[in-house]
């Protein structure tokens, strides 16, 4: 994969300057068209996008469809239909004491975007923001993860088949090539990725004090009221956990549940990953691989904590750990201190739900917080709680529907976007007053007339 020398970065920013300032961004027909040949561009290269997601984390194209191409083809239609709507400036109500000024409310471009991601769902985290990018009238740079290479050369030529580099471009490289682009100076920064690197990139922003959302990780806690249904949570909870091999910013990290159902979840849990994928995972077509070998003996140390209850089957060389649950974990295991970001499932139990609760709080915000239970204690627990998002009797769902922001809180993340919050991301909000010139009251105007009288409108 060809990384930019500085010169060549250098260039393309100067270009997407140039573009920038022709002001053709801005509009909204033009935004349309191109949100539209986004579209068409996903749609000719679906198979190829499920091939390197195959080929890069062996996803199958049932995954690659539902967790990736999907939800960008879901929310892109979304765009689509109501890009000129939010572009409209919008009349809004002006106060007596400002009258007969009229004021309004304008969206505009920020500028120059800069795009970051990781490599767990490469695909809909590069495109989703674009989404943002393109409907609001800013322009960007794609910066894929080099992690997953199969996928992120795909997306470099549907970009470059489809836009002038001087509009949107996909640069290659990692750590080196972000700390380049982190020089310039970006209009608007979105990243995805770990806490840690979010840190970095906060930093660096704040020397131009450029904005920014920030898509970051961290443990999403998953608890089981003594009043859910076993069954259902077991099945759901796993599938949440083993979607991408738990390599999922919102994947259930940890499992809380009340000693007396805690047998009955596991036997459960077992069964519902056999059934989904059969008694040999490694054979499964639909179970993916661990995204490195790095990343696989980082999983194989965090096993040794609790006792394996199920699985412990590590492949290194096909890049493979089996769904794995580990029984017995406690708070102050290695294991509860970091993000998991693997197929590790460690389960602890309580007498009285306010020990997990307690825990969570004790912890960094998380990303999610998902309860399987009744709406009305979930309730309760919310009020005690905070996260970015919140599933009830499910897990990772909140992610798919357009209509709800998506993400963290305090260290999970900063700010939100999918859907028209992505819209707004990208967009200045710009309060206009307009006043007229045939009446100058002279209220605000020193030696201030009518002083008392005024004062009583506010
Ligand atoms: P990462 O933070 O290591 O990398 C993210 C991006 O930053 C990559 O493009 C990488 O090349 C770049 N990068 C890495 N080190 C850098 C540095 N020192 N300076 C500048 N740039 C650097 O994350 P990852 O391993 O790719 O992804 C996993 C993390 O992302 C997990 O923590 C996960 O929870 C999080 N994530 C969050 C969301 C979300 O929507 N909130 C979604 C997916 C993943």
């Amino acid at each position: 994969m060809k990384v930019l020398s500085p010169a060549e970065i250098k260039h393309v920013f100067d270009q997407q300057k140039s573009y920038l300032a022709t002001n053709q961004t801005k509009d909204v027909s033009f935004r349309l068209f191109q949100l539209k040949r986004l579209k068409t561009v996903i749609l000719e290269n679906q198979v190829e996008i499920e091939k390197a997601l195959w080929n890069d984390l062996r996803k199958s194209p049932e995954e690659a469809f539902l967790t990736e191409i999907g939800i960008v083809l879901n929310d892109l239609n979304h765009h689509i239909r109501n890009v000129k709507k939010w572009s409209k400036t919008k009349r809004v109500v002006t106060p007596l004491f400002l009258q007969p000024s009229q004021s309004r409310m304008m969206h505009e471009p920020l500028g120059l975007s800069l795009i970051i991601s990781p490599w767990n769902y490469p695909f809909q985290l590069l495109f989703l923001p674009l989404l943002g990018a393109i409907s609001s009238g800013c322009c960007a740079i794609l910066k894929p993860s080099p992690e997953t290479p199969a996928i992120a050369k795909l997306m470099e030529k549907m970009v470059a088949e489809t836009f002038d580099p001087g509009y949107i471009a996909v640069i290659q490289g990692g750590k080196e090539t972000n700390t380049l682009l982190l020089q310039e100076r970006f209009d608007f920064i979105f990243f995805t990725g770990s806490s840690r690197v979010g840190k970095i990139i906060m930093k660096a922003a704040a020397d131009h004090l450029t904005p920014m959302v920030l898509e970051l990780g961290g443990k999403s806690p998953c608890l089981v009221g003594k009043e859910a249904n076993i069954d259902i949570a077991a099945k759901r909870i796993i599938w949440g956990k083993l979607i991408n091999a738990g390599q999922t910013c919102i994947a259930p990290d940890y499992v809380y549940v009340h000693e007396s159902l805690k047998d009955e979840l596991l036997e459960k849990m077992v069964f519902h990953m056999k059934k989904m994928y059969g008694e040999d995972f490694q054979k499964s077509k639909f179970y993916p691989r661990i995204v490195n070998e790095n990343a696989v003996s980082r999983l194989e140390g965090l096993m040794t904590d609790g006792t394996i209850y199920y699985g412990g089957q590590v492949d290194k060389a096909d890049r493979f750990i089996s769904p794995t649950i580990l029984d017995s974990v406690k708070q102050e295991d290695p294991i509860m201190q970091e993000e998991i970001f693997g197929p590790l499932l460690p389960i602890l139990t309580y007498k009285n739900i306010e020990e997990a609760i307690g825990f969570i709080n004790e912890n960094e915000k998380p990303l999610a917080f998902y309860y399987f239970g009744s709406n009305t204690k979930a309730k309760e627990l919310m009020k005690q709680t905070m996260s970015g998002g919140v599933c009830i009797n499910d897990a990772l769902l909140h992610i798919a529907n357009h209509h709800l922001p998506f993400g963290g809180v305090g260290n999970s993340g900063l700010a939100k976007y999918h859907g028209k919050e992505s819209f707004l991301a990208f967009s200045n909000q710009r309060g206009i007053v307009s006043t007229p010139t045939w009446v100058d009251l002279s209220f605000k105007y020193a030696p201030f007339k009518w002083f008392k009288f005024i004062k009583r409108l506010f």
